[in-house]
């Protein structure tokens, strides 16, 4: 019998479509070692999820590689994996099996209103898979699946956790109280990273434009010289203030400032009340080089040892199925299957 540690549980996960991101560690990694401390938690590699972005890409993202990979990351960023689950989608069957179920519980329209989906059919009209219309049924399963109290997301999966939200009342509405109604969190700031060369839009892994990006197993210097060259707001005289519709540049940096340091927005602007941007720069420059440096010199150290980390996805496994399981025959049994 599987016992949690802990009460309530706190679901997250990132999808193996690229390497990890100063976006992922500030929009919910960074907060991943304190949540454990109150939570039991969830930590999924979404390689399902992943299927559907990566195209004719799909073989080199969808490796064992890359996925070993992200697990010595989350190790990276301090998850505690005794305590813990670190899980892969696609080796837990309740997944795929719950979305089907949910789906019947969600309606086209709300699918259609999603602003990913909008965003990302638009740049492509030709091959629009269904899944990227149906993946939030699939995000809402793999919540749900847990009876999470808590998801950990950036700003950008606000409207996804939603839906699940919807999805889980709904289902209660009519079958009594089977799924717990999962919260979001968001943490303070850095919550929407947005791409360095272009802050209208947000950081991404996937982004072809690597210098809009910056990789937490970037080189160093690389990390440098991209902050560097990162896109100030033109306006005069240039202030290190926080006004994301007019100074989209350096609110980012900001917000990616705070998020690191653990100070306020207004502190770090008062502490660069009388700075030029350069000097804001190389002090972010410094402060983010010094974090990504501590993440990678663990991650090269977890990554050296590949069997740990396979049977960390192991245990993961066994967790997750029995888990899972438990609360998907509750669903099949609330609906005569
Ligand atoms: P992709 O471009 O393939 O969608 P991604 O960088 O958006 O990749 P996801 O795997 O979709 O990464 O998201 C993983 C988590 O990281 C989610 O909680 C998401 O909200 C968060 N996240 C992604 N990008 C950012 C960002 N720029 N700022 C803050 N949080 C982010
Ligand atoms: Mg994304």
């Amino acid at each position: 019998m599987l016992e949690l540690k802990k009460k309530s549980v706190m679901f997250t996960g990132i999808q193996p479509t690229g390497s990890l991101t100063l976006g992922n560690y500030c929009g919910t990694m960074c907060s991943w070692g304190n949540l454990q401390k109150y939570y039991q938690c969830f930590f999924c590699v979404a390689d399902l999820h992943a299927l559907m972005s990566t195209g004719k890409k799909r073989a080199k993202y969808h490796s064992s590689k890359k996925i070993l990979d992200m697990v010595a990351l989350y190790l990276s960023c301090g998850v505690d994996p005794e305590n813990n689950v670190i899980f892969v989608q696609s080796q837990i069957h309740t997944h795929s099996q719950l979305y089907w179920l949910l789906s019947n519980f969600c309606y086209f329209g709300e699918l259609s209103r999603m602003t990913q989906f909008k965003q990302k059919s638009k740049h492509s009209q030709v091959d629009i898979n269904l899944s990227l219309f149906c993946y939030p049924v699939l995000m809402a399963a793999d919540i749900l699946l847990y009876q999470t109290s808590y998801v950990s997301v950036g700003l950008d999966q606000k409207q996804h956790l939603e839906l699940a939200q919807n999805i889980a009342r709904r289902f209660n509405k009519l079958y009594g109280g089977i799924f717990t109604i999962p919260r979001v969190l968001i943490n303070p700031t850095g919550f929407r990273v947005m791409a360095l060369q272009d802050p209208q839009k947000k950081m991404s892994k996937s982004d072809a434009n690597v210098n809009n990006t910056i990789f937490l197993l970037d080189d160093i210097n690389i990390v440098r010289s991209k902050l560097k060259r990162s896109l100030t707001d033109s306006d005069f005289p240039a202030q290190v203030i926080y006004d994301p519709q007019r100074k989209p540049g350096v609110s980012n940096l900001l917000s990616i400032f705070s998020s690191l340091a653990e100070k306020t927005i207004s502190q770090i602007e008062l502490e660069f009340k009388d700075h030029q941007y350069s000097s804001f720069k190389q002090q972010l420059s410094d402060l983010v080089c010094d974090r990504i440096s501590m993440i990678q010199k663990l991650y090269f150290s977890f990554r050296k040892d590949e069997d740990y980390l396979i049977d960390i996805l192991k245990f993961g496994k066994k967790k997750a199925i029995h888990y899972s399981t438990e609360n998907l025959y509750k669903v099949f049994k609330a609906l005569d299957l």
